[in-house]
């Protein structure tokens, strides 16, 4: 049973198959058939003019970052966002520009603030060029923006010219636990990257959303970082797969998450837990346990948490997680002395 992240899952039987059955072309060319119906799918699904396939979520942010800055912009997001503190550096290293980072809440930033951050033009000054938003916030317990704010933040974008990126890592979690649409993320975005290796259960896989010049310009910086990929369809089945069995089935994970978290609040030795919007759990561990302690107990019983601070830990439900397993993670920690 691993909690540690919804990274952890391992492709189903009928993920597997639709690999074995997936036509295949050289994606390089624009000849992969399976690759080609992913990116229509997605750009379908969000009404946005063309999508690109790339090797991991982390290539999709760092392209996007890439296409929609010059080197020495300055790109705003919030000190918690997985572009700025997950991503290698990737924003110095290939944007070659650097981040303005905004305190904000469990990793959500507010029109407010961003406007404030926005340099002046002025030579003395980094241009302002490009804002990141992460929804769910990863670091932030898997909490969702309200969609005023993100109209609140895109009003602030058209006024100043800055272009509006989303991490969405894991939007189908938000779109399932606040009713909000992929078509709303899709008209007020400049890009969207998605993740299919998180609760899609995809063994790789993400897809960056944009216009088609946008888009383009994506296809060219993913081949200078290595991330043009022949028969890739093979790895593109099991993300159409996914967009055909996956999504709905995340409001479970939510309950899941709802259930364990239930269960860990009736004990004393559970301190602060960010609040429980989706999948993520993360919660402060107390007297006599320790996030190390609580870590290790659980890994004799089979259960792989991960203590991400001196004073944290955190579960993420996912589909390789089930109903059974979920009642017996509860059982355990009613059982802890
Ligand atoms: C996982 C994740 C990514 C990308 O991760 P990869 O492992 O590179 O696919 C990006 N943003 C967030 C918020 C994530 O959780």
């Amino acid at each position: 049973m691993d909690y540690r992240s919804d990274t952890f899952t391992k492709p189903s039987k009928g993920m597997l198959n639709a690999m074995l059955e997936a036509q295949t072309g050289d994606d390089v060319f624009g000849e992969d058939p399976t690759v080609n119906k992913l990116e229509a799918m997605m750009s379908e699904l969000f009404g946005m003019e063309a999508a690109l396939y790339c090797p991991s979520g982390t290539m999709s942010n760092q392209v996007a970052i890439k296409v929609h800055t010059l080197p020495g912009d300055e790109v705003i997001c919030s000190t918690l966002a997985h572009v700025y503190i997950y991503e290698g550096g990737g924003i110095a290293f290939n944007a070659g520009a650097q981040v303005r980072a905004l305190e904000g809440d469990r990793g959500m930033i507010t029109a407010a603030d961003v406007e404030a951050a926005i340099n002046p033009d002025d030579v003395h000054k980094a241009r302002t060029s490009l804002v990141c938003l992460e929804n769910t916030s990863n670091r932030g317990g898997g909490c969702c923006y309200e969609w005023e704010q993100i109209e609140k933040i895109r009003e602030v974008c058209n006024k100043h010219g800055l272009k509006l990126h989303l991490d969405g890592a894991r939007l189908f979690n938000a779109l399932l636990a606040t009713g909000q649409t992929a078509a709303q993320f899709g008209a007020t975005f400049d890009s969207i990257s998605v993740c299919l290796n998180k609760g899609m259960g995809c063994p790789m896989g993400s897809v960056l959303l944009g216009s088609a010049a946008f888009i383009k310009e994506a296809r060219r910086v993913r081949k200078k970082l290595g991330g043009g990929m022949r028969q890739a369809g093979y790895m593109a089945a099991t993300g159409v797969y996914a967009l055909e069995n996956n999504v709905e089935r995340l409001a479970e994970d939510h309950l899941h998450a709802k259930k364990i978290a239930a269960a860990l609040l009736e004990r004393e030795f559970t301190g602060h837990m960010l609040p429980v919007e989706t999948n993520i759990l993360i919660f402060e561990v107390k007297h006599p346990w320790s996030p190390i302690t609580f870590r290790d107990f659980m890994q004799q019983q089979d259960i792989r948490v991960m203590a991400i601070s001196p004073t944290q830990v955190r579960m993420v439900l996912h589909l390789d997680i089930t109903p059974e397993m979920v009642d017996r993670t509860i059982a355990v920690i009613r059982s802890m002395e």
